[in-house]
C-alpha cells in the first residue's frame, strides 16, 4: 500500500483521537499527537513539560517553536517513514507553514487533510463529559470554553489552508463512532 500522510483538523472533542486510533489499526501507521506527547513531558517532568504543565492547564498553545521541535523530532523517527497521522498538530498558521517546508524539504508532502466539523455546545458537553470520566485537568469548563476559542481563532483558519492545497475533505463529526469512522474512510477513498 502507498504511504498514507493524514492529517486530522477540529476543534477539541471533535474525537481526532479517537478516530486515529481506527487509523492507526487500519493503515498500520502511528499517531502523532502532540497533545499525547505534551501530556507525557508534563508527566515525566521534562524541561518542555514543566514549561508546558501551566499553559496546558489554562487551555493555552504551547509556544509554537516547542511544538514545532517536539513534532519534528517525532515525524524523523523510523517509523513515521511509511506515513502518519498527525492529529493536534500543526494548530496555527506558522505550524502549518512549517510542517509543510519540512514535508517538501523531505519530497513527502500530506496527503489528505480530514476536518472533522462539530458545533460549539456538543464540543463543550463532550468534553465536560470527558472531564467526568477521564479527569483531564484542562477539561473543566473555563478551560474548555477558552480552549475552544484558541481554536477557532488560531487553528480554524488552517482549514482554507489545505483546502486552497487541495487535499481537505470535510466530515461530519456528530453521530456513533462507527458513524464518523465510515465516514472518514469514505473522504479517503
Ligand atoms: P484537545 O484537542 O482535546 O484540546 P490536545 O490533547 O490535542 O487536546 O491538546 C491539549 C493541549 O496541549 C492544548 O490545549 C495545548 O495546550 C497543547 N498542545 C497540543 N498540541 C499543540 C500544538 N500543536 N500547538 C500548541 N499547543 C499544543
Amino acid at each position: 500500500m502507498t504511504a498514507r500522510r493524514l492529517l486530522l483538523l477540529g476543534p477539541p472533542g471533535a474525537g481526532k483521537g479517537t478516530q486515529a486510533q481506527l487509523l492507526v489499526e487500519r493503515y498500520r501507521i502511528p499517531q502523532i499527537s502532540t497533545g499525547d506527547m505534551l501530556r507525557a513531558a508534563v508527566a515525566a517532568e521534562t524541561e518542555i513539560g514543566i514549561q508546558a504543565k501551566a499553559m496546558m492547564e489554562r487551555g493555552d498553545l504551547v509556544p509554537d517553536e516547542v511544538v514545532i521541535g517536539v513534532a519534528e523530532e517525532r515525524l524523523a523517527q523510523d517509523d513515521a517513514q511509511r506515513g502518519f497521522i498527525l492529529d493536534g498538530f500543526p494548530r496555527t498558521g506558522a505550524q502549518a507553514e512549517a510542517l509543510d517546508a519540512l514535508l517538501e524539504r523531505l519530497g513527502t508532502p500530506l496527503e489528505r487533510c480530514v476536518a472533522l466539523t462539530l458545533d460549539e455546545e456538543e464540543i463543550v458537553s463532550r468534553l465536560l463529559k470527558r472531564a467526568e470520566i477521564e479527569g483531564r485537568s484542562d477539561d473543566n469548563e473555563t478551560a474548555v470554553r477558552h480552549r475552544i476559542a484558541v481554536y477557532q481563532e488560531q487553528t480554524e483558519p488552517l482549514v482554507a489552508h489545505y483546502e486552497a492545497q487541495g487535499i481537505l475533505r470535510r466530515v461530519e463529526g456528530t453521530g456513533s463512532v462507527e458513524e464518523v469512522a465510515k465516514r472518514i474512510e469514505e473522504a479517503l477513498g
